[in-house]
């Protein structure tokens, strides 16, 4: 992993160099991952060949954003209920998108065993392009990849996925010290843990809403995925996982 274990080192220079790039909001630079700083003649050489792998033309999903919301929706009540269709889950659906895939949503997950994405919103192969990392936080190469998920393979919703009880929030609310690199983790969150301070309910469920809303607002910082959202072709929203009945709810 490329976190900056300590973010004060980070060049002067490379801070301004890369606030004109795809993130510019300057509070939001010091959790990023070093990859971050690839000079822009690499950027490029990595976006023409992420368009070769592609699917053809015509391929991508037709959903609008509403339409791949209601089907995620839809199938995580069939999850809830018990009615799982299991879509998408043979060897017709292998060869299928063996050539290409056209997911028609893109997931920013916790990497928690107990929130699967497939599984909660009874989908199969080919239909959801899910980046897990604890605690759901969007460091970089979790931007760059949602944004290959969105800008390249067409998915048109993005949801950035929290739950109920998530040990990194929980980390994030602990303050302790951590073995390893853990704590990077912890860096992402915290601005999310200082802003629910304070406020009625639980502290934690609080924490885990405010961690979702912020990361929401970091894929947003990337220009490929507003440009996208202001064209109409993409929405972004933040979902909340209850570990207790199964049930994915909206976070406004
Ligand atoms: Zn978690």
């Amino acid at each position: 992993m490329k976190f900056p274990t300590n973010p004060t080192k980070l060049k002067r220079r490379h801070l301004l160099q890369y606030s004109t790039g795809l993130i510019g909001v300057g509070s939001l630079m010091t959790w990023l991952g070093t990859g971050a700083f690839a000079n822009r003649a690499a950027a490029s050489t990595q976006k023409r060949s992420l368009l070769a792998a592609a699917p053809p033309s015509g391929a991508k999903t037709t959903l609008v954003p509403d339409q791949a919301l209601t089907e995620l929706m839809a199938g995580n009540r069939r999850f809830v209920e018990n009615k799982r269709q299991k879509p998408h889950q043979d060897f017709v659906r292998i060869r299928e998108v063996a050539q290409g895939q056209a997911p028609f949503a893109a997931i920013l997950s916790c990497a928690d065993s107990r929130v699967i994405p497939e599984v909660l919103f009874d989908r199969g192969i080919g239909d959801l392009f899910v980046v897990r990392v604890a605690g759901n936080i969007a460091i970089t190469e979790d931007i760059a990849s949602e944004e290959y998920a969105t800008s390249v393979l067409g998915a048109s919703l993005l949801m950035v996925l929290g739950h109920e009880r998530c040990g990194a929030v929980q980390a994030a609310l602990a303050r302790k010290p951590l073995p390893g690199v853990i704590e990077s983790l912890v860096f992402a969150i915290q601005p999310a843990v200082e802003a629910s301070e304070g406020k009625p309910g639980d502290r934690l469920t609080n924490a885990v809403q405010e961690n979702v809303r912020l990361q929401v607002r970091r894929l947003l910082t990337s220009s490929t995925i507003a440009q996208q959202v202001a064209a109409g072709k993409l929405k972004v929203v933040g979902a909340y996982y209850d570990l207790d009945t199964g049930t994915v709810s909206l976070v406004s």
